[in-house]
């Protein structure tokens, strides 16, 4: 090999590395591009659970013929009275419907 040869070499070893750079740079920016829509699209999904779960929470189902206080489903428990099978207010005990 002389001197001309060895710089050729070189040089088509410096192609190839700078080759397998980009080659690695584009799947990296492949992947992090699904990685990107993985995330945007949790994240869709979560926000849209959260409002789903605040309509569902803030949601009046009962509310009080006497105080007007309102109450939701989750709250049904804590208004049901057993012993007269009515749901009361938890604030006056008045009757909720
Ligand atoms: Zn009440």
């Amino acid at each position: 090999m002389n001197g001309a040869e060895k710089i050729q070499a070189i040089r088509m070893g410096l192609k190839k590395i700078e080759a397998i750079r980009m080659g690695s740079k584009k799947i990296e920016s492949i992947r992090e591009g699904f990685v990107n829509v993985v995330k945007y699209k949790l994240n869709m999904i979560s926000k849209r659970l959260e409002t789903e779960e605040r309509d569902s929470t803030s949601r009046a189902s009962f509310k009080c013929t006497e105080c007007f206080e309102t109450f939701t489903d989750f709250e049904a428990d804590q208004l049901f009275d057993p012993m007269t099978g009515e749901f009361r207010c938890t604030s006056c005990n008045s009757v909720v419907t």
